[in-house]
């Protein structure tokens, strides 16, 4: 359990505060942070209203609630009265209000769909539509309702084989360019459960398993025949007659977007110090997972806090800085790296930093819109980065030094308050002595008197100072992360000095 004192919730300066998520976040009134509300729900005090009944809510009556003072909101077929939760809203009650007295599940869904509002709101539910509410529940959807008739051809399939000792289980996703990356599978007390990731749709298998399997198994990806296959060991010999009972979503293609977001239980296996509020996080994903966090992409930690579940997004790095890049080797499958700054009066890594070794903690699929193929003949590879908005630097670089054949110069912009607050300062000057390709450059918003290098935050005129191309119209991409605000100005400060769309991009949530 946090010990927080009640005021200090949102901080000045607080996500809960400021703009997140490419987003626009309001300024919350002070005794109004999500520890805030977590109080409110656990004071017994009663927050739809209705004294702990739950009713079954008609479209009618659900339209009569649509006001600032009596707003009801329909999520994925439940009804919740989210009068009370409006000053506590980090977007605002007037994105709140945006679905008021309606099904607000696409809204919610665009926006967040990775909060857990079953947890969060459980105490302002009123009930159940009495009508399928228009947007079909989470996991519903099956393949015929996402794909036109003429896309199903492309639908991936799977069948199953066995010997006496083995089960395979292959998946013919119908892609060419099929990669270790794209497939997640977890399979954990005869649950098996194997998504393939095809750009923005994936293709779930999912079946109770008929017989108990050993922990860990094998995958196997024909890159080029678009074959994946999962080759998990018998318990027993026995003749299987059926894979198993299909579950929910089993042998589904619907939109990522729709999908929930799976969570399986990692250990925390260390925790070292990388600046004086900074540190390295080693998880370590159970045998029966196989994942691998595609560069560029983030995933969700899930704490339970003060008895709600709370989420938030991390970027997994490389344990250290590479010196000598090379393709995957630092990349042992098993673990999770996260570089994490824990801020004083933090919710989330407060908690984090509770954590003990041993420790259990959830860690979602991962999620993000950058393709590697983004940094395919790019030539000057510019990475702005803000504080932890380094993290998905270090995947980049190893990408860009290791791939990218035409690459002629990779410079890190590195914007922090202070000298102490740098990352990997050491590694990353290492690096740039080692490849010449290479080059850091640090900039200051708050020096110390002694400091000689760059200092300000990023601005229109520090931006063309510092980033030169090697060649005249040399393919440039440039990658920028960090607080909000910084992303943004940063974007159109590109703009302004006649940067492309398609040369930038934005790393958010
Ligand atoms: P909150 O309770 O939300 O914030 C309260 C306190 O945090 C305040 O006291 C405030 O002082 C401080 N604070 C929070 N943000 C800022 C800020 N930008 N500037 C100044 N003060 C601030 N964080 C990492 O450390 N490593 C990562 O790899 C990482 N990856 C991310 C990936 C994505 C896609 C996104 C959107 C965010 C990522 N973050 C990362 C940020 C992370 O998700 C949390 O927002 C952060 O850990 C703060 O959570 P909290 O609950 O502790 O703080
Ligand atoms: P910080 O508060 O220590 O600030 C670091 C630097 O960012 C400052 O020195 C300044 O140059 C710049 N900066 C800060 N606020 C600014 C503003 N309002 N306008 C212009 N420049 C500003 O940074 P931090 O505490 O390490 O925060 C890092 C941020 O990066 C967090 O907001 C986190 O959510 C975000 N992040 C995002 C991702 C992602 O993938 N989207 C990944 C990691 C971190």
């Amino acid at each position: 359990m946090l010990n927080v004192p009640p005021q200090a919730f949102p901080a000045p300066g607080s996500q809960q505060r400021a703009a997140a998520g490419g987003r626009t976040k309001v300024p919350l009134k002070p005794g109004r942070s999500l520890m805030d509300w977590i109080r409110l729900t656990k004071s017994g005090k009663d927050l739809t209203g209705l004294k702990g009944r739950l009713t079954e809510v008609t479209e009618d009556e659900l339209a009569k609630h649509n006001k600032k003072e009596d707003c009801w909101i329909c999520i994925r077929g439940f009804v919740y009265n989210v009068t009370p939760y409006m000053e506590y809203h980090p977007g605002g009650e007037d994105e709140l209000m945006k679905a008021a007295g309606t099904d607000g599940t696409d809204l919610f869904d665009q926006v967040h769909r990775w909060v857990n509002y079953e947890s969060m709101l459980k105490e302002c539910l009123v009930g159940r539509m009495a009508f399928k509410p228009v947007a079909a529940p989470k996991g519903m959807l099956s393949e015929r309702k996402v794909l036109g008739a003429s896309a199903r051809d492309t639908t991936p399939s799977y069948d199953w084989f066995q010997t006496d000792d083995l089960i395979t289980v292959v998946i013919y996703t119908k892609r060419k360019d099929m990669n270790a990356e794209l497939v997640i599978v977890d399979c954990q007390d005869k649950r098996l459960r194997g998504e393939i990731i095809l750009d923005d749709h994936s293709y779930l298998v999912e079946v109770d398993l008929d017989h108990e399997v050993q922990d860990d198994f094998a995958v196997n990806v024909a890159g080029k025949l678009g074959k994946v296959e999962i080759t998990l060991k018998k318990k027993d010999h026995f003749q299987w007659k059926v894979l198993g009972l299909p579950l929910e979503s089993h042998n589904t293609l619907m939109k990522r977007m729709e999908r929930g977001l799976f969570y399986r239980t990692c250990k925390l296996v260390s925790k070292t110090e990388v600046t004086h509020d900074t540190k390295l996080f080693c998880f370590m994903l159970p045998e029966g997972t196989h994942l691998q966090v595609p560069t560029g992409q983030h995933v969700y930690l899930k704490q339970i806090i003060a008895g709600t579940e709370v989420v938030k997004p991390y970027t997994p790095l490389l344990p250290f800085l590479p010196l000598d890049f090379k393709e995957l080797s630092h990349q042992d499958g098993a673990h999770i790296y996260l570089m994490i700054k824990i801020y004083s009066c933090g919710l989330f890594t407060q908690a984090l930093d509770h954590l003990q070794i041993g420790d259990d903690i959830s860690v979602s699929n991962p999620e993000g819109d950058f393709k590697t193929s983004q940094v395919q003949g790019v030539e000057d590879l510019f990475l702005l980065a803000a504080g932890t908005g380094f993290t998905p630097m270090v995947k980049l670089l190893n990408l860009a030094l290791t791939k990218a054949d035409c690459l002629r110069t990779v410079k890190l912009i590195f914007f922090n308050k202070k000298e102490d607050d740098i990352l990997w300062r050491n590694q990353l000057e290492q690096l740039a002595l080692r490849d010449e390709r290479f080059e850091v450059q640090f900039i200051l918003s708050e020096p110390a008197e002694g400091w000689v290098g760059k200092r300000g935050k990023i601005s229109s005129s520090l931006l063309s100072e510092c980033m030169k191309r090697s060649k005249k119209d040399s393919k440039v991409l440039t990658c920028i992360c960090g607080p909000t605000p910084f992303t943004e100005q940063g974007i159109q400060y590109l703009k302004d000095l006649g940067y492309s769309h398609k040369e930038m991009h934005a790393f958010t949530a």
